[in-house]
């Protein structure tokens, strides 16, 4: 794993986009379907850790527009 943020203080949520996986079958927080990959296509997904008090909780997976219509909740993408 990549080296974590400097800083120690309170972990906050965060979202990065990334690639569908082959294999990959982790449904949308918003619109509940699959996000499918298909050979060829490259579609993304963006992926959320959610920390709630400095605490993680989960990962939610969403379709990029899903994620904007849903209003960025966990924050713009970044990387
Ligand atoms: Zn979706």
């Amino acid at each position: 794993m990549a080296s974590q943020a400097a800083t120690k203080e309170k972990r906050e949520s965060r979202a990065v986009v990334r690639l569908i996986e082959a294999g990959s079958a982790v449904e949308c927080t918003t619109c509940e379907a699959l996000l499918k990959f298909r050979a060829r296509q490259r579609d993304q997904q963006v992926i959320c850790n959610v920390y709630e008090d400095g605490v993680w909780q989960r990962v939610e997976h969403y379709h990029p527009e899903c994620y904007d219509v849903a209003g960025l909740p966990h924050g713009a993408t970044g990387d």
